[in-house]
């Protein structure tokens, strides 16, 4: 049987990860599939447990498991803490050996108003972008004096290439197109990129490849988004322009992201952190964790039958307009989730 480890977490991880996890229960006795879940103690709430973000079963458990569904930790309680909660996320995402992140962007259906692009192109707008997460600049060699500092950008070839066929693999079941976003006119890391691309695209030759400079890609993320499939980059070009993608989709509340293990396990998450501001207040949108919930059941079990069930649950729950404040709604996150596990029964 399957076996998926879940993190709840903190603040409004524990509110959204219930409701999705509920949600999920009832499309799975649509479908009659089982997943074994096991909860683990994980960031603030492991450290009130245990006295570590990261306990040892927690670790053991993540790694065992077919995929990890995490909510999201951290927040003010745990400020001073000797060993805080994001330091637990760092040493697992390491020892899950994570390589790439790989976040949709996809505007909802029925939500596209909530966009500030025009609503032709929210509707239009679905593209993904695959960051690599191990190397680069922010794993380089450091160097700070008074008067200079340095930071280096290393690749290996090796890192590239695990990267980039894990962006042809996904442009191949979508779209077929994949942009590579680099600084290649001035770095020289970006011209590797560009020729590992070269090679790994002959491998896939129904899939278009092509190469834009970031300051581009970031102006057309904003003007012609329609214009991307699968977008393939670096560790610091792809923080930065995660963040601007999920910016147009008008709410940080409805997306969900995947890590990609070397060989274990994937994570899936939602982007947003913990909201300590709205945590208790039972208002928190639980999109973003269905959909990582979705995420994981087609990426990592192939099972697109049950995400479909909870998908269109989703959508027309979202179609009749009940949403969470974060969208201007007056649904609690208990309202929104009973709305969506009865569409689900009802469409039984
Ligand atoms: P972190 O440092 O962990 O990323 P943050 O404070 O920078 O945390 P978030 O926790 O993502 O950012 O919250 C940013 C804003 O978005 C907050 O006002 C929060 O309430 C809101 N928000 C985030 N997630 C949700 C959600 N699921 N539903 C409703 N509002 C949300
Ligand atoms: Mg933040």
């Amino acid at each position: 049987m399957p076996e998926i480890a879940v993190l709840a977490g903190d603040y409004i991880g524990p509110e959204i990860m219930t409701a999705a996890l509920k949600i999920f229960e009832a499309a799975q006795k649509v479908t009659q599939t089982t997943y074994t879940i096991k909860a683990y103690p994980f960031g603030g709430a492991a450290i009130d447990q245990t006295g570590s973000p990261l306990p040892e079963a927690t670790l053991q458990g993540a790694k065992a498991a077919d995929a990890v569904l995490l909510a999201a930790i951290g927040g003010p309680k745990w400020d001073q803490a000797t060993e805080r909660p994001e330091a637990g996320l760092l040493k697992l995402r390491k020892a899950l050996n994570l390589f790439a992140n790989i976040r949709p962007t996809k505007i909802p259906a029925n939500l596209a108003d909530a966009s500030p692009l025009k609503r032709e192109i929210a509707e239009n707008t679905d593209f993904v972008i695959a960051r690599e997460l191990t190397s680069g600049i922010y794993f380089g060699q450091r160097y700070l004096k008074s008067e200079e500092a340095a930071d280096t950008m290393f690749y290996s070839k090796t890192e590239i290439k695990r990267l980039l066929v894990t962006a042809f693999e996904m442009a191949q079941n979508r779209k077929k197109h994949v942009t590579v976003v680099d600084k290649a006119n001035v770095l020289a890391s970006s011209k590797l990129w560009r020729q590992v691309a070269q090679v790994v695209a002959m491998d896939y030759p129904e899939v278009t490849l092509d190469f834009e400079y970031v300051d581009a890609a970031s102006m057309k993320i904003i003007t012609q988004p329609t214009q991307f499939d699968v977008i393939a980059t670096s560790n610091l070009f792809g923080d930065i322009l995660s963040d601007e993608a999920a910016s147009i989709t008008g709410s940080i509340g409805t997306i969900a992201s995947e890590s990609k293990g070397v060989s274990g396990p994937n994570l899936y998450e939602p982007i947003h952190g913990s909201a300590p501001d709205i945590a208790g207040q039972g208002i928190a949108n639980p999109i973003s964790m269905i959909n990582s919930v979705t995420m994981m059941l087609i990426n990592t079990f192939q099972d697109t039958k049950t995400a479909g069930v909870i998908q269109q649950a989703l959508d027309q729950t979202i179609a009749q307009g009940i949403l969470t404040p974060d969208f201007g709604g007056t649904a609690t996150t208990a309202v929104m989730t009973a709305a969506i596990i009865n569409s689900i029964e009802k469409a039984a």
